[in-house]
């Protein structure tokens, strides 16, 4: 892949800010479907513009075998082919796109500093892409049959299970939003819980309630993702009065929180009460100039198409803001 000049810096070094800190319009933290989206919008709109893509490009996309919900792939694409083409989509209108992890990022005074394990860049603009993760049991079999029944996306997923059985791990929103999902193609769709009330919102507990393809496992734990080739079921077990039982799914769709990738920004920018990164109908954050895009500042969507769609937006805000950057940047450094 073109343009990825990685330098190594020996651990405990630091890269020499006097030697390189190249300033960049904007720098785009993340590679997924958003930042990568970012990325074209802002170099086609002749931004000076850096992608830092972390270890591997694409985000979570890169870890799905085939997309089939992404606008104008009709047979579907695998998730590190679109990726890549988002790259060379960038890299065409001339992004720099670079992989490199992010270790630190200064945002208190203009132009920020973003500083990589081998580099430190200055950016007028950062648009924060960095995604989310989402939380696993860390149970035996649950990382062998990912992708082979387990899951973490209904609407990615949920097409598969036609007639079949799943179970869904978690009582919160996005269990029962994605278990309801579930629920038009599965003919039995499990919640397996921790406890024996929901954490979910009223009307999605109603919704389910309601729907006679529900069942409720209460008080109970998964212990084991059981399978062969595929998933047979899981092996549960109840937290009051330890005992353990089998129940058989053909899938296994887990909900148990999202880990949005916010450590870095701690301090710096606001964030929910679940870690998201707090953004504005327009991708801006709580620092004038720092945009939010993707996964990490969304826990309701998740999808890449979104990511693309909230990306593009960061994108065109900060080719706004770089008009209002160099008045900012004059009164700033007067009131300091
Ligand atoms: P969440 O609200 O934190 O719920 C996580 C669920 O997983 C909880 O029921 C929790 O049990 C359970 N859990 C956590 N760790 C577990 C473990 N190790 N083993 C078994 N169960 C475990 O997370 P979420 O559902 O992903 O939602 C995140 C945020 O997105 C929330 O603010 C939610 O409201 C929002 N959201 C909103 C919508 C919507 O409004 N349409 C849809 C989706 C998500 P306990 O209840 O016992 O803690």
């Amino acid at each position: 892949m073109s343009g990825m000049g990685l330098t190594i810096t020996p651990l405990g070094e630091e890269p020499s800010a006097q030697e390189e800190a190249p300033l960049y319009d904007l720098v785009i933290i993340g590679g997924g479907p958003s930042g990568l989206t970012a990325a074209i919008y802002a170099a086609r709109a002749a931004l000076k513009t850096l992608v830092l893509l972390g270890s591997a490009p694409g985000g979570q996309m890169s870890n799905t075998e085939m997309i089939e919900n992404f606008p104008g792939f009709p047979e579907g694409i695998s998730g590190m082919e679109l990726a890549q083409r988002m790259q060379t989509q960038a890299e065409r209108f001339g992004a720099e796109v670079v992989m490199d992890t992010v270790t630190a990022v200064d945002f208190s005074t203009r132009p920020f500093t973003v500083s990589t394990y081998s580099k430190q860049y200055q950016a007028k603009m950062v648009i924060v892409a960095t995604g989310a993760v989402p939380r696993m049991l860390g149970v035996p079999g649950e990382s062998e049959f990912f992708g082979r029944g387990v899951s973490t996306c209904a609407t990615c997923d949920g097409f598969f299970y036609r007639g079949k059985k799943v179970v869904v791990v978690g009582g919160g929103d996005s269990a029962l939003d994605e278990g309801l999902v579930l629920t038009k193609f599965a003919d039995e769709v499990i919640f397996v819980h921790r406890r024996n009330e929901l954490r979910a919102t009223k009307i999605y507990q109603e919704r389910a309630f309601a729907n006679p393809k529900v069942r409720f496992v209460w008080d109970s734990v998964v212990e084991e993702v059981l399978g062969d080739e595929t998933v047979t079921g899981v092996r549960v077990r109840n937290v009051k009065t330890g005992e353990t039982s089998v129940v058989e799914a053909d899938g296994v769709f887990v909900y148990v929180g999202m880990e949005p990738a916010t450590d870095l920004f701690k301090g710096q920018l606001e964030v929910n009460e679940w870690g998201f990164i707090v953004a504005d109908e327009r991708q801006h954050t709580s620092v004038p100039g720092v945009f939010a895009s993707g996964d990490v500042q969304d826990y309701l969507y998740r999808q890449v198409v979104v990511a693309a769609g909230t990306g593009a937006i960061a994108a065109m805000e900060a080719e706004k803001f770089l008009g209002e950057y160099p008045d900012l940047e004059r009164r700033e450094a007067e009131s300091a």
